[in-house]
């Protein structure tokens, strides 16, 4: 017999639900999830994370790998909602593939562009095989449907490791496209490859080059980046703030100044580190979500401006960051970029 309890919730099956993510879960952090399903059930059918942050004093950042751990364990259900910029109501997108470049609000009739980062909220939802939970009902677009929190922005949850991991089928439909107002754009390059596969022989500079990833992408994990792919030796990382878009590019900057001193490598691993934050979109492309436009465009074009150990970063990106660039000798230009039509000003740190 399954013991229901007053506030509908399958106690045990949750508790052993809990249990599966031991392995991948803190201890801690499982007693933190334990604690909020008991102290606070009447919240769990519609979670935003901004309250659980805020009721457990455990930060957003720690908590989203958590909760997307808990989706693939059966706990909660991931999903998405879209708010109307007219009337305010919400309306259901449950997968991603939902949300279209444009849509019209079933209630007022306001042509809406969602955007990851703006209307389009993602929210966890007890797993139905869990028990139902009473939520207390807001406005809605769609009368069938029990709308009640906004939730998270959605690209908090989706510009994570853990989401492109787990949830491939979520992203967007191909050929469609999501806004996203702005995202941090960080691009590297190792200067002259070529020469490096020449004078190591092939062994040893794939083994630089792989080492070369670990410290990158160990770099952009720590700064709360994601590895959005690599091309050759270069890899697209993707940050939510340009403040650890351009710190992640300093610490590399530093730590690859570090890894050419050692005797093997003898300064052959010298990184070009290019950043740019602004608009873009969010497109389904071999399977992957990937992000396109002209703010990722800069972003590849300045990283190839920048010299060998350099970080070329624009200067509307910098500015407001520049105690970020602390004991880097800095260098204004104003630089022309393929494709872009006026010269764009931006600031070299090396
Ligand atoms: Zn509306």
């Amino acid at each position: 017999m399954t013991w229901l309890f007053g506030d509908g919730i399958r106690r045990s099956a949750l508790n052993s639900r809990i249990v599966r993510l031991k392995n991948t879960v803190s201890p801690a952090l499982l007693v933190e999830l334990k604690r909020f399903c008991t102290l606070w059930p009447q919240k769990l059918g519609a979670l935003d994370l901004a309250e659980v942050e805020s009721l457990l004093g455990i930060p957003r950042v720690v908590l989203i790998p958590v909760f997307l751990r808990a989706v693939k364990a059966g706990i909660f259900n991931l999903e998405f909602r879209i708010s109307c910029q007219g009337c305010k109501g919400e309306g259901p997108a449950p997968r991603l593939s939902d949300v279209h470049p444009e849509m019209v609000c079933p209630a007022c009739g306001t042509h809406n562009h969602p955007e990851l980062d703006g209307s389009v909220r993602a929210v966890f939802c007890l797993h139905p095989s869990l028990g139902k939970v009473k939520t207390q009902k807001r406005k809605n677009l769609d009368s069938s449907s029990s709308v009640v929190s906004s939730g998270l922005p959605a690209i908090e949850v989706i510009n994570t490791q853990e989401f492109r991991e787990f949830f491939e089928a979520e992203q967007p439909l191909p050929g469609e496209f999501v806004r996203v107002k702005k995202m941090c754009f960080l691009f590297t390059d190792i200067a002259g490859s070529t020469a490096t596969y020449e004078r190591l022989g092939d062994d040893a500079a794939f083994r630089l080059v792989r080492e070369h990833f670990s410290l990158l992408f160990s770099t952009i994990k720590q700064h709360e980046g994601v590895v959005i792919k690599t091309i050759g030796d270069s890899v697209l990382a993707s940050f939510l703030s340009s403040a650890n878009g351009l710190a992640c590019a300093r610490d590399l900057q530093l730590r690859f100044a570090q890894f050419n001193q050692r005797s093997d490598i003898q300064g052959s691993c010298r990184v070009r580190v290019g950043v740019h934050a602004g608009p873009c979109v969010g497109v389904t492309l071999n399977q992957r979500l990937d992000f396109f436009g002209s703010t990722v465009n800069i972003a590849a074009r300045v990283q190839a401006v920048a010299g060998p150990g350099q970080l070329c970063v624009t200067k509307k990106t910098a500015i407001p960051l520049l105690s970020l660039l602390s004991g880097a000798s800095l260098k204004r230009s104003s630089v022309e970029l393929k494709g872009i039509s006026r010269p764009v000003p931006v600031i070299l740190a090396e």
